[in-house]
């Protein structure tokens, strides 16, 4: 039987918490595990239990598990008298993070995240997409990278790279088959190791495609890192701009920027007489943006085309982009 991130978890959790996400291949698993440089000697114990134990489960015959130290570690700090301050899981190479979000699954998020990050490169930007979404992981699919596995070099985790891009995906770590039970500590750990342990390099712009909705995944990248903006994607129904809506108070509360609103799936242009018809109704979330005093960035059609070419990992981003990308390039730069 496979193994799977919750056997994982739950095997380790009595030894280390929060349990780091493991990349598992096979019957392999690998994982990295941050230590207190000032505890360097209880390290390698832990290190052996941490290696039987993986063992000791069914569907595993090698297990790896790589030390890393970092100079600003946190955990086992004695307690300050001030308050600490807050935690900032950046990366060090990485100029913005953008998120891209919604208050629902199923509304084109990821490609839109996508669309942003390919549009921003081919405007001369070195540019990352990070899938947060671990729910349900679309770089694999959006790239055609199904089959590609991330590895350690170095104690970091090597991205992919497609169409100049550097992409990271729990796909790339798990398979993608597998069904997967995410528990809040969990998310937050695979987060971390996203922005920590990924070789990102030197980058303008890391996009981020978040988990939809507004819990613990959400809150934790709207306060652990600092976000130069967000960008939320909703359709034009009732239903997801009220979620929409809760995403923007969340990052209101946060104080993250909101970049703007986009209307995905706004509209559909008949193939063969050219009408436009509202499906979904019409201009709900320009009025929602408008009322929440946030910029709207534009529509997107409901088109065949954009689900077929990002099926096969072919997307282009839409003219829209072009026009999001110069205003998002003016905000970074001010
Ligand atoms: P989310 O990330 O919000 O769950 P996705 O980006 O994965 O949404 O999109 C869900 C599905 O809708 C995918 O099959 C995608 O190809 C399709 N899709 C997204 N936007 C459009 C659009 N404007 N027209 C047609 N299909 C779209």
């Amino acid at each position: 039987m496979a193994i799977t991130q919750s056997d994982i978890e739950n095997a380790l959790l009595p030894l280390i918490n929060p349990v780091p996400i493991a990349q598992i291949d096979g019957d392999i698993v690998t994982l990295m595990l941050e230590i207190d440089p000032a505890k360097a000697n209880e390290a390698e114990p832990l290190r052996q239990k941490i290696e039987q134990t993986l063992l000791s489960l069914i569907g595993v015959k090698k297990a790896q598990i790589i030390l890393t130290a970092h100079k600003d570690f946190q955990a086992d700090k004695p307690q300050m008298k001030q308050p600490p301050a807050r935690e900032n899981l950046k990366p060090a190479g990485v100029k913005h993070i953008i998120c891209v979000a919604s208050g629902k699954g199923g509304v084109g998020k990821s490609t839109v995240a996508a669309s942003l990050a390919m549009a921003l490169q081919q405007s001369g930007l070195k540019v990352g997409l990070m899938d947060a979404d671990i729910y349900g992981p679309s770089v694999p699919k959006l790239f055609a990278l199904e089959s590609f596995k991330a590895n350690f070099t170095g104690g970091k985790l090597a991205p992919a790279e497609a169409k100049g891009l550097k992409l990271m995906s729990i796909g790339f770590l798990v398979d993608g088959e597998a069904p997967m039970i995410w528990r809040g500590p969990m998310i937050q750990s695979a987060l971390r190791q996203f922005l920590q342990d990924v070789d990102w390099g030197a980058l303008d712009v890391l996009v981020v495609d978040m988990p939809p909705g507004t819990g613990d995944a959400q809150l934790t990248m709207a306060q652990k890192v600092p976000l130069s903006g967000a960008i939320i994607v909703s359709t034009p129904q009732d239903i997801a701009l009220i979620d929409a809506r809760k995403a923007i108070e969340m990052f209101k509360k946060t104080d993250v920027p909101i970049l703007g609103l986009i209307e995905n799936m706004s509209y559909h242009i008949c193939e063969n007489c050219g009408h436009e018809s509202h499906i979904f109704g019409h201009d709900g979330a320009k009025h929602t943006a408008e009322k929440n005093n946030i910029p709207f960035l534009g529509a997107i059609p409901l088109e065949a085309n954009i689900r077929l070419s990002s099926d096969q990992g072919e997307l282009t981003p839409h003219e829209l982009f072009k026009n999001v990308v110069k205003s998002l390039v003016e905000k970074l730069a001010t």
